[in-house]
């Protein structure tokens, strides 16, 4: 008797607890983008894409060394400030790109510390969200993001981001190439029960890391496939709308064990030369956005040897 009592107390903490995390039912169709490492290309060709559908995004900005000063690279602090202005979110991946699983805590503030100065120093709303830069992480991690009071962190892991398991700071992402067209048009069907698809891009395209590198023509099909069937598009910070992070980081224990990386990421060295970019479709995409004046140089990635 004592036993089944106890049983149900446990049972009922447990229901209460998770229905305090959500402030309100996750709908079907509720897709995150979040685009990593500041790239010259997410200002000059995702930004004003994202405007056109009206779709909110995430954009986790670092100094990607050796060469963050290329403009032609690498976004400058003036367009991650308009970024701002937009109404898109900028949030925290770093300084250096860093593997923070290998950092002790004060070289891990020092890396969060710098991108958390430039925005206040540029007037850019301040970074609360961060994703781990090459997936690297460890429990350290996790508890200095608490006491910094950051509200989510994203991870990789190929799959759904279920609020109710999930730790906040263990969000599961995708991350999109130029090989994974299938695996990412079946993800979005997957935003449904209260489980929502987070995807990871970089540089559309991606001239320096072309193992992480999304075509335009690629981009605009995702886009245009949310549009057309109704998916809501957001930020990660827009999230807080629906979690109450506070709630979820008291009740869901991180579960480390689970893969925490995407497979593009793991594919890096396999797939150096990318393919050519179809420079029509291209500048199709480009005549789209004549207000952007910034000028895209490609060249043929280097291979490391
Ligand atoms: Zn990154």
């Amino acid at each position: 008797m004592l036993k089944n009592i106890l049983v149900l107390i446990v049972l009922n903490l447990f229901l209460f607890g998770h229905s305090q995390i959500l402030k309100q039912e996750i709908p079907d169709k509720l897709v995150v983008l979040t685009f990593d490492d500041a790239p010259a290309s997410q200002y000059s060709v995702v930004a004003p894409m994202l405007k056109e559908f009206g779709f909110g995004a995430t954009f986790f900005v670092c100094e990607f060394p050796p060469n963050h000063k290329d403009s032609t690279l690498y976004m400058n602090w003036r367009q991650i400030k308009a970024l701002d202005k937009m109404g898109f979110e900028v949030a925290n991946h770093t300084r250096t790109h860093a593997n923070v699983g290998k950092l002790s805590q004060m070289e891990f503030n020092a890396e969060l510390e710098y991108i958390e100065n430039k925005c206040d120093s540029l007037g850019i709303a301040e970074p609360k969200n961060f994703a781990y830069p090459g997936y690297g992480l460890n429990a350290l991690a996790l508890e200095f993001l608490l006491k910094k009071e950051y509200a989510f962190a994203r991870a990789g892991g190929s799959r759904t981001y279920d609020p109710l398991v999930d730790h906040p700071y263990l969000i599961p992402s995708w991350a999109t190439d130029s090989e994974n067209k299938n695996e990412i048009m079946s993800s979005m069907g997957l935003a449904k029960n209260g489980k929502i698809v987070v995807l990871t891009l970089h540089g559309v395209p991606d001239i320096e890391h072309p193992w992480v590198n999304t075509p335009p023509e690629l981009f605009m099909e995702y886009l245009q496939y949310l549009w057309d069937h109704n998916y809501k598009v957001i930020s990660l910070r827009d999230l807080e709308a629906y979690i109450d992070v506070a709630v979820a980081k008291r009740i869901i224990a991180p579960d480390l064990s689970n893969n925490l990386k995407n497979k593009c990421h793991q594919r890096q060295f396999q797939n150096l030369f990318v393919s050519e970019f179809n420079s029509s479709v291209l500048s199709k995409i480009y005549c789209r956005f004549k207000k952007q004046n910034q000028q895209l140089r490609f060249r043929t990635p280097v291979p490391p040897w």
